[in-house]
């Protein structure tokens, strides 16, 4: 891909322009040096511009209707006059049980409205790279003017934790009847959610959704640390038919209402930008150990002594990365 000078990028995120916005996350998600180099300086350029959007997380396992969901409760919001990007982090290649997160071809009306943003998870690497991808596509998404940015992931543990530390809200998505309620859903990761919605709500399934409902709304209660800004509500709703949805988004605004007041937010996002910097150290660290030729040269054997318990590890460790301190 030829790259364009960096005003080209500015100019055309901060008018909005869709097609521009594509070719930058490109940018970003480029394994080439320069235009990564590129994508960083115009994501530091339009920090002034980021921050105003609400940032969404959206998790569940597979089948339980994310699409579904993002399709119709994103049609809600532009229909309501908000501007909505949908990203995805799903480092499995974008395939998950079947499902591919931020299919345009599962989300087609929202897919065509001019007043929303689609885009897939970037492919291949590891859940730190794609997060880094994430995170600086959600940035120039907010410069370009989507003020609601969904952030969709499946269900599988790590990925969860990864989105919840770049979001403002995060909603995990059941359903019921599945036979365990909890649905592989880790206890650890229900903490993490700012509210639970039990999808599919609709026909039959009312009754039956409404007694999921009361149960994890049991289960959280007791699992969730007290807070004085925010309980987290399990809901019911049903993606297909919109039920439930106007709901949410009244909670998820609600939430925004009260951390902005109680300065909640502003400090979330501060810290989560800490963890953030914090990471992208951690693997610069990484990479540049990996990297470094004579670690590389050393570390089987020193892999094979500590084995073999002629070297302990912590003699071990620190020769190695006393070889990286000597450049
Ligand atoms: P994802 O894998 O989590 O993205 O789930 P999908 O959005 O692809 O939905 C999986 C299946 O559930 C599809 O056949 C949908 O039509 C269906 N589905 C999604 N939401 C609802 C809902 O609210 N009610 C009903 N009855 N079916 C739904």
């Amino acid at each position: 891909m030829g790259t364009q000078p960096l005003s080209y990028y500015k100019e055309g995120i901060l008018k909005g322009d869709r097609r521009i916005l594509a070719k930058a996350i490109t940018l970003i998600e480029s394994r080439h040096p320069d235009h990564r180099e590129l994508g960083r300086l115009l994501v530091e350029e339009m920090l002034p511009h980021t921050g105003k959007a609400i940032r969404l997380g959206i998790t569940g396992v597979p089948g339980v209707g994310k699409s579904t969901f993002i399709e119709s409760f994103g049609m809600q919001l532009i229909e309501l006059g908000h501007m909505v990007a949908v990203l995805a982090v799903d480092p499995s290649s974008q395939r998950s049980g079947g499902s591919i997160l931020a299919d345009k071809t599962r989300m087609e009306q929202l897919c065509k409205a001019e007043q929303a943003f689609i885009r897939p998870s970037p492919s291949g690497g590891t859940l730190g790279g794609v997060a880094r991808m994430t995170r600086e596509s959600l940035l120039l998404c907010e410069a370009a003017g989507f003020d609601v940015v969904i952030v969709e992931t499946v269900g599988v543990g790590q990925n969860e934790t990864t989105v919840a530390g770049m979001v403002d809200f995060f909603l995990i998505l059941m359903i019921t009847g599945a036979g365990d309620e909890l649905q592989g859903i880790k206890k650890g990761i229900l903490e993490l959610a700012d509210a639970v919605a039990i999808n599919k709500a609709d026909g039959d399934n009312v009754a039956k959704a409404e007694k999921t409902r009361k149960e994890l709304e049991m289960a959280l209660h007791l699992m969730q640390p007290s807070s004085l800004t925010w309980t987290a509500p399990v809901m019911t709703c049903s993606a297909s038919t919109r039920a439930g949805l106007e709901a949410i988004w009244e909670t998820v605004q609600n939430h925004h209402r009260r951390t902005v007041a109680s300065g909640d937010l502003q400090a979330k996002r501060k810290s989560q930008s800490l963890e953030w910097m914090w990471a992208l150290i951690q693997d610069g660290l990484q990479e540049r150990f990996h990297r470094h030729p004579e670690i590389r040269r050393q570390l089987d054997r020193t892999i094979s002594r500590v084995r073999q318990g002629e070297t302990g590890p912590t003699t071990a460790a620190r020769e190695l990365l006393f070889l990286l301190d000597n450049q």
